[in-house]
């Protein structure tokens, strides 16, 4: 039995039965398991075979007295933890002393009080017990020190911020640095230059996800020489569930698998992970080939390979099975090219194809064409089929560049065009394209400046009930006045503001004109709401609930008065971070609306998981319904879906009255669309409301 839950066992020794006899009375009481005994040869006999839990031991004994019993306990290995309390007439200090000289832990005088040697008894049992742990702890650490010593792989312990506490033998002997040059440091002491900082990120990545980390690492030793080393790294996690620290091992790859120098040198050239050309070696050999080229007047087709979902891979299956797939991905497009071309690995999941000695554009299509087939296999692994899709950028040498440099880019700039326009696809770069580009790039810079020089503005679009045809809310529409260009359509600058990372700025902007517009039109008596539009990338840091809160109640506005209009892209990623967004923006009172529902990944799970409280059907739907019969099955399963999940509805473009009809009678609650009004500036709807007498 457990020593935690089996009743603790007691002696009680003293030569007068009636003494005996009270003790064992009142202890058995107390669930403990009593043995009387009347003697201390006895009770030396009985502590020895029966290894009790403590004794309670009368000094003044016929025979050896208590004191005599006590040392010849403590002098014997087998007795001397178990703790003796005395009980005595005897009671001046003397007697005292010499009672904890014998090596009792306490002392009982007679007569004595029962709850006094209750709580003694009970007392010393806890004291024991947490002493015996102390112990067994000690002794576990002992063996720990032992191996940490004798190990000869080395050791590193560090705490939660990564700074070495400790370091074994072995590590000085393979690294050559003493403890005292490694403690105080970071393992970054051991840092070679040799792995570009993608690879630290994953690997922090996969330690703080997974508590454990495990690869090859190239380190620089205290003479200076560079080796690969086989690290496995472990968080320690304190009681409460937080990394408290980190152990790594490591032994030396060189000396195990005894690679040479060449070898060595060898492994700079290539990527750990799949065995494939890195970015170092592509360009080497990209350079020499386009010198041969250039010189027999051959072409060159450079293709970037970029993998369309491998960031959600990542994220919901974990970082093995990435790895897992882009070593696939190696595997496949090595099958798929001639031994004189080269396949690299040049970034996180970006590949690239140098294919030498092509004959013309059209062969490299048809390439294209066979590689994109190869990736869209579906990939299995342990955890089970993962799909992910590819876009290639393709550069043709001499024409789309005449140096590395150049043609890499212009094929990178035919990938990121290839992946804007939904991916699964190969491009060609064009001239168009670098212009674009370069066009791009200057409104970028203007809309950089746009806010500053109140360029931007708001246009409100009213959303109507569809059967009362009363205005419930606004749709806020930012417009960009350019001083040379004029408007700029917010489907074009919006994405821009997105990649240059400005959105956060404009989105901020935007929902505090919304407020204070929606303000403004609450003082003079209109009861409606405002919804704005929310991109991804501003979700969450940029929309925290806590400073909407702050904004509505500032302004006195109720939060339900505030819409945020999504879109389903939100989903794809992050879905943890997402829901609980999601959960406290509408507990905080504001409302959510998924934007133009049908045109993404639309799924209609996405309407179970997500909390929301609208959905709006996307123009493309609205805009043929009235001819297309699969667009009203559509809209009418949309309707249905949403009623039973206790969503609303509200559709897009509406430009005709068959159209509002149709939706009425599909059961559609609100819309929006030319037919009620375009998107106004806000003195114009004011003059709006008055005509449609939309006050309360
Ligand atoms: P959206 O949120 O789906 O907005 C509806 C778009 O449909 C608006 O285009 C609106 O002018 C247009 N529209 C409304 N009724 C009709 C109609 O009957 N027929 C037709 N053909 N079109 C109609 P707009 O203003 O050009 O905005 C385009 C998109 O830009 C918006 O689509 C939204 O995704 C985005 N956007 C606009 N303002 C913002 C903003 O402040 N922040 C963010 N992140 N995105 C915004
Ligand atoms: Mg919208
Ligand atoms: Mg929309």
């Amino acid at each position: 039995m457990d020593a935690s839950t089996r009743r603790p066992s007691l002696l009680i020794v003293d030569d007068t039965p009636e003494n005996l006899n009270v003790l064992k009375r009142i202890l058995s009481a107390e669930d403990y398991e009593v043995r009387p005994l009347s003697s201390g040869e006895l009770a030396i006999r009985a502590a020895q075979a029966e290894a009790p839990d403590l004794i309670l031991l009368d000094i003044m004994m016929p025979g050896l007295d208590g004191y005599a019993v006590c040392v010849r306990l403590k002098a014997d290995a087998r007795t001397r933890d178990i703790p003796v309390i005395f009980i005595s007439a005897l009671s001046d200090a003397e007697d005292k002393v010499r009672a904890f000289a014998a090596g009792g832990v306490d002392y009982v005088s007679k007569p004595f009080q029962v709850d006094e040697v209750l709580a003694r008894v009970a007392t010393h049992l806890r004291l024991n017990a947490l002493q015996r742990t102390l112990r067994e702890q000690n002794a576990r650490l002992r063996e720990a020190a032992a191996l940490f010593d004798v190990s000869g792989e080395g050791i590193i312990l560090t705490d939660a911020q990564g700074v070495i506490r400790r370091v074994n033998p072995a590590f000085t002997r393979i690294t050559g640095y003493t403890p005292e040059e490694a403690i105080g440091q970071t393992p970054r002491l051991l840092k070679s230059g040799h792995h570009p900082p993608e690879f630290y990120a994953h690997f922090w990545n996969t330690l703080l996800k997974e508590g454990y980390w495990e690869g090859e690492v190239w380190n620089r030793y205290k003479d200076g020489s560079i080796h690969p080393q086989w690290d496995m790294i472990t968080a320690i996690r304190a009681d409460d569930g937080e990394i408290s620290g980190y152990v790594a091992q490591f032994s030396n790859v060189a000396r195990r698998h005894q690679l040479s120098e060449q070898e060595i040198r060898q492994r700079g050239n290539y990527d750990a992970l799949t065995g494939l050309v890195n970015r170092s070696l592509l360009l080497e050999r990209l350079t020499l080939a386009l010198k041969v080229h250039r010189r027999k007047g051959r072409l060159l087709g450079l293709f970037c390979i970029g993998l369309d979902r491998f960031k959600q891979v990542n994220e919901s299956l974990g970082y093995t099975c990435g790895d897992a797939v882009l070593r696939e991905v190696g595997a496949r497009l090595l099958a798929r090219v001639r031994d004189i071309d080269t396949v690299a690995r040049i970034g996180g999941d970006e590949f690239v194809l140098m294919l030498v000695d092509q004959t013309d554009p059209g062969a490299a299509e048809q390439l294209a064409r066979r590689v994109l087939a190869c990736l869209f296999e579906p990939f299995v692994l342990e955890q089970g089929r993962v799909e992910i899709g590819a876009s290639i950028g393709i550069g043709l040498f001499p024409e789309d560049g005449d140096d590395t440099d150049t043609l890499l880019r212009n094929a990178n700039i035919a990938l990121s065009r290839a992946k804007e326009h939904g991916g699964r696809q190969s491009r060609f770069f064009t001239e168009s394209m670098g212009r674009e580009l370069i066009e791009r790039h200057h409104l970028e810079a203007d809309l950089r400046q746009a806010l500053e020089r109140q360029q931007l503005s708001l246009h409100y679009q009213p959303i109507v009930d569809l059967h009362h045809g009363r205005i419930e809310g606004l749709e806020c529409l930012l417009r960009w006045q350019h001083p040379e260009r004029g408007a700029i359509s917010p489907a074009t600058f919006i994405p821009i503001a997105e990649s240059a990372g400005l959105i956060q700025e404009i989105g901020a902007w935007v929902i505090e004109t919304a407020c204070r517009q929606l303000a403004e039109w609450q003082r003079q008596g209109w009861t409606l709401y405002a919804s704005v539009n929310v991109s991804t990338s501003q979700i969450p840091h940029a929309v925290r609930p806590q400073w909407l809160l702050s904004l509505t109640q500032g302004l006195g506005l109720m939060p339900e008065r505030l819409v945020l209009e999504i879109t389903e892209s939100l989903f794809a990623s992050q879905t943890e971070i997402v829901t609980q967004w999601l959960h406290e923006v509408r507990a905080a009172g504001f409302r959510v609306y998924l934007d133009d529902f049908g045109t993404g990944y639309s799924s209609f799970l996405y309407l179970k998981t997500f909390p929301l409280d609208a959905v709006k059907i996307d123009r493309l739907f609205v805009r043929d319904m009235v001819e297309q019969e699969r667009d009203r099955g559509l809209i009418r399963a949309i309707v249905a879906m949403c009623d039973e999940l206790g969503l609303e509805v509200v559709a897009e473009g509406i430009e005709h009255e068959a159209q509002r009809r149709l939706l009425r009678e599909l059961a559609c609650g609100y819309g929006q669309g030319y037919l009620f009004s375009r998107p106004l500036p806000a003195p114009a709807v004011a003059s709006l409301l008055g005509r449609l007498a939309n006050r309360v």
